[in-house]
């Protein structure tokens, strides 16, 4: 549920936009509360829809799609500002987790005795918390570094497409530590640094050492280049959301037929193995979101177009 700060923020946001209609945006994690929150914001004269497919994350904004449908004004909850406007105002609101991080990370601290110099990283829903985590750890004798990222919001705040809070100071550190839920933002970092990677899980509450992934993770780029090079028809993905969308296409379509390579481009809002039925091609190369690599499963292999 919304705190009374979110709702007077959004308050000020609907009178500010005189909105009328609202669309209501949340993350999978949020969909069991989305009908409650939707029940805090509307109010008489302001109707409220909510955008019921699968929200990504905050680059994720179906502004498009919602003008159509007469809403004034988006509310996208779970997730840190990115852009002011699209199509539409969006005002984001924030969610906050409360959960003990402190209190896992001393039973696991054993995990880093061989660390000194610990760079920290979460993503949004944590973010509160590195204060915490960090004084814990300067209390185990660690030097605690944390990065200004360059895409999210907060210092030490991850992205799934922005690991630079931690990457940007990887020199001073001799590890990182990533605490949160899932694997994927820590696999994120794995996949562009040397250091060690640490993620203190919040799911089973124990720190793992993501030295096996890593190696996976380098041997798996490899493989994919060596594919790529081989490839005769390149499938290139690019979707229509206006934070993920690739403009520089056609430029890469043709850069790529410079190369003796046939290339053709298909565009779509969720790419998903099904849009690509029928089509005859060789790899595909994805322009959008970079976590579709490893979460969507593809009959043909895929790369993504910063690896190229
Ligand atoms: S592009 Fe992907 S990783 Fe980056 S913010 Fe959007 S959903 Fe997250």
């Amino acid at each position: 549920m919304l705190s009374p700060d979110d709702i007077n923020t959004i308050e000020k946001s609907i009178m500010k936009h005189n909105a009328k209609v609202i669309a209501l945006q949340v993350p999978e994690g949020l969909k069991t509360k989305v009908q409650a929150i939707a029940g805090q914001i509307e109010k008489p004269g302001v109707n409220v829809l909510i955008f019921a497919d699968p929200c990504f994350g905050a680059c994720d904004i179906p502004s498009i799609q919602m003008k159509s449908f007469g809403c004034d004004l988006i509310v996208h909850i779970g997730h840190s500002e990115m852009f002011k406007k699209q199509s539409l105002p969006i005002v984001y609101i924030e969610y906050f987790s409360d959960t003990d991080i402190a209190g896992i990370l001393k039973k696991e601290i054993n995990q880093l005795k061989n660390y000194k110099n610990i760079a920290l990283a979460t993503s949004i829903q944590h973010i509160k918390q590195i204060p915490k985590v960090s004084g814990l750890l300067k209390t185990h004798q660690k030097k605690v570094h944390i990065g200004k990222p360059t895409t999210a919001k907060y210092p030490g705040q991850i992205l799934g497409c922005d690991p630079s809070a931690v990457i940007s100071i990887q020199k001073k550190a001799d590890c990182i530590l990533y605490f949160g839920t899932g694997r994927f933002h820590a696999l994120g970092i794995a996949k562009k640094t040397e250091l060690p990677v640490f993620l203190l899980s919040l799911e089973d509450k124990k720190i793992h050492n993501l030295k096996k992934e890593q190696f996976t993770l380098q041997k798996k780029k490899i493989i994919r280049k060596a594919k790529f090079d081989d490839a005769k028809v390149i499938c290139i993905v690019a979707t229509t959301k206006p934070g993920q969308m690739n403009r520089h296409v056609v430029e890469i379509k043709n850069k790529i037929e410079k190369k003796g390579k046939r290339a053709f481009i298909a565009i779509m809002d969720v790419i998903k193995p099904e849009n690509l039925l029928g089509m005859d091609y060789d790899i595909i190369l994805n322009t959008a979101c970079p976590r579709i690599e490893e979460d969507v499963v593809f009959k043909k292999p895929i790369i993504n177009v910063e690896e190229i």
